[in-house]
């Protein structure tokens, strides 16, 4: 394997706690690794948002910003970044990708309304939901399957959106269909290229407009250029924009890809639909230059947005995830397949078969591996999956995880080395885990301030 393609050149010491310290600091936050700091945790793997490291280039970039209120050239810079590597000519700054899809929903979305997708991210599910509509999982079977190979895994099942465009578009209530780049839900699993071409052919036919969710749309061009017939001798470059072309425009949460600590954007390719969205964007996030982002974080965006989609950096991304995925099956630990992009998923109910679905299986796994090893990773189960809207009964997903996200050019492989150990200290153990109950929980988005107990 090629080594990393960068030198560092500044460090932030780490420390593991003895491990009756993290037994304690873990109770304390009532199980829930959303409640740790930071500090107590020796390797993150909470989330890929925001935790990436920039370059030098985008360090400097930060000294150019133009903290101007309106007209600012940081904007400018921005604009231009995504104009050339997503080609839509209209951009809203926004503080981070939620900002994004609440502007973008303001105006499109209505109670009663449908809108089908892969898998949705939660922020979008609950804005959605939020509007008293419904996200419409239309993923491809496969995805479900946690062991099954398929090259493209994030792909959506085309029978399934026609039926819902079947149903749904006569009665008006489908605002737009999303496309998740790569989508995080199902595993972090790419989309193909002829998918999107075929999702745009059905919204056309039936006049929907298609919106992409481009948080990870880099890595998801990566895996089109080595799994896709015919992009094999495209760059990545070239392949974002042959993704983005099919789209009438995205929300972006640049705390993924981008390479960015905070921002976010959405970009149109109609004028009309920039306009309505700007009302919302000025009530919400900031004037039309700024959105709820500094000048220095716009300059470091538009250099993270050109470095994002660097083939050597992204070869390197890649096999960072696909290392620690090949290591924990080594070792025998069921991880959803094919691995991902930004994270490797461990399917808890292979396991820990003994706890029921009802105590939580998968946030009982997380919280194991932390107090095993101090490594930080987060439930992707049930307790993400929120209560129904309308019946509160919890809603039981079809898969357990926990996810263990890489944040950007942070870690080495000998901190993957250590989070496999991490697992195999916590199998050693697995028949004296018993599972986790809730405590605490809030009605929407319960995840990050849960609390529970041991059964
Ligand atoms: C992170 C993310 C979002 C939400 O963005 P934030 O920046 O966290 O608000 C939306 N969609 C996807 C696919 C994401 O990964």
């Amino acid at each position: 394997m090629r080594p990393e393609p960068f030198k560092i050149k500044m460090v932030e010491p780490i420390r593991l706690l003895p491990k009756e310290e993290r037994e304690k600091k873990i109770a304390a936050t009532g199980y829930n690794l959303f409640g740790l700091r930071s500090e107590d945790v020796f390797i993150d793997l909470l989330s890929d948002s925001g935790t990436g490291s920039m370059s030098n280039k985008q360090w400097s970039a930060l000294m150019l910003g133009d903290e101007s209120y309106a007209g600012a050239s940081s904007f400018y810079k921005l604009e231009k970044a995504v104009q050339e590597i997503l080609g839509f000519p209209y951009v809203l700054p926004t503080h981070q990708g939620r900002a994004a899809e609440n502007v973008l929903h303001s105006v499109l979305v209505k109670e009663g309304d449908v809108v089908p997708g892969n898998t949705h991210f939660d922020t979008t599910k609950a804005h959605i939901e939020f509007r008293r509509a419904t996200a419409l999982d239309c993923t491809i079977e496969e995805a479900f399957n946690p062991t099954m190979i398929h090259p493209f895994k994030g792909n959506v099942d085309l029978e399934k959106l026609k039926s819902a465009l079947n149903t749904y578009v006569p009665q008006n209530k489908v605002p737009f269909v999303l496309i998740t780049v790569t989508c995080n839900s199902a595993g972090g699993q790419p989309v193909a290229l002829s998918n999107i071409k075929a999702v745009k052919e059905l919204c056309e036919e039936y006049q929907v407009p298609l919106f992409i969710d481009a948080a990870r749309f880099a890595e998801n061009a990566k895996f089109i250029q080595l799994r896709e017939e015919g992009y094999r001798n495209k760059s990545v470059k070239e392949i974002v924009v042959e993704m983005f072309q099919y789209a009438d425009g995205c929300t972006m949460s640049a705390k993924k890809d981008p390479l960015v600590n905070i921002g976010g954007f959405i970009a149109f390719r109609d004028s009309t639909l920039y306009q309505k969205c700007s009302v919302f964007a000025i009530l919400f996030e900031g004037f039309l230059t700024y959105g709820g982002m500094s000048g220095r974080d716009m300059e470091a965006l538009a250099a993270g947005l050109e470095e994002a989609i660097n083939d050597d950096y992204l070869e390197y991304r890649l096999a960072q995830t696909s290392y620690l995925g090949e290591q924990l099956l080594k070792h025998n630990i069921p991880i959803v397949q094919p691995i991902g992009g930004h994270a490797v998923y461990v399917d808890a109910l292979s396991l820990l078969p003994h706890i029921e679905r009802e105590h939580l299986p998968a946030q009982s796994l997380a919280v194991e591996l932390y107090i095993e090893s101090g490594v930080r990773g987060v439930e992707i189960g049930t307790v993400l999956a929120d209560r129904d809207p309308i019946t509160r009964e919890n809603r039981y997903p079809r898969l357990e995880l926990v996810r263990l996200s890489i944040p950007r050019r942070v870690y080495t492989n000998n901190h993957m080395d250590w989070v496999v150990e991490g697992f195999q200290k916590v199998v050693e153990k697995k028949d004296q885990i018993r599972g986790l109950k809730f405590v605490y929980e809030t009605p929407i988005l319960r995840h990050f301030t849960a609390k529970f107990e041991k059964v």
